[in-house]
């Protein structure tokens, strides 16, 4: 599993750039964007969006 950036909310402030221990997150097309392969759900990121908008993905397993 990875944990998954809501596209819609995102507001690409890079805040959780910053955040994450494995540079897992880096900007996309629109928004910010999870590597599925990098990330290791250690929920950094997660509590610095000011959108609320990163949670982990139950649909993104890598089994
Ligand atoms: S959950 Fe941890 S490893 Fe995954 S993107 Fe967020 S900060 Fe990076
Ligand atoms: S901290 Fe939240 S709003 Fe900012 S770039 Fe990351 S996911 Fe988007």
């Amino acid at each position: 599993m990875a944990y998954k950036i809501d596209s819609a909310s995102c507001i690409s402030c890079g805040a959780c750039v910053v955040e994450c221990p494995v540079d897992a997150i880096s900007p996309g097309d629109d928004t910010y964007l999870i590597s599925v392969d990098k990330c290791v759900d250690c929920g950094e990121c997660v509590s610095v969006c000011p959108m609320d908008c990163i949670a982990p993905d139950e649909h993104n397993s890598e089994e």
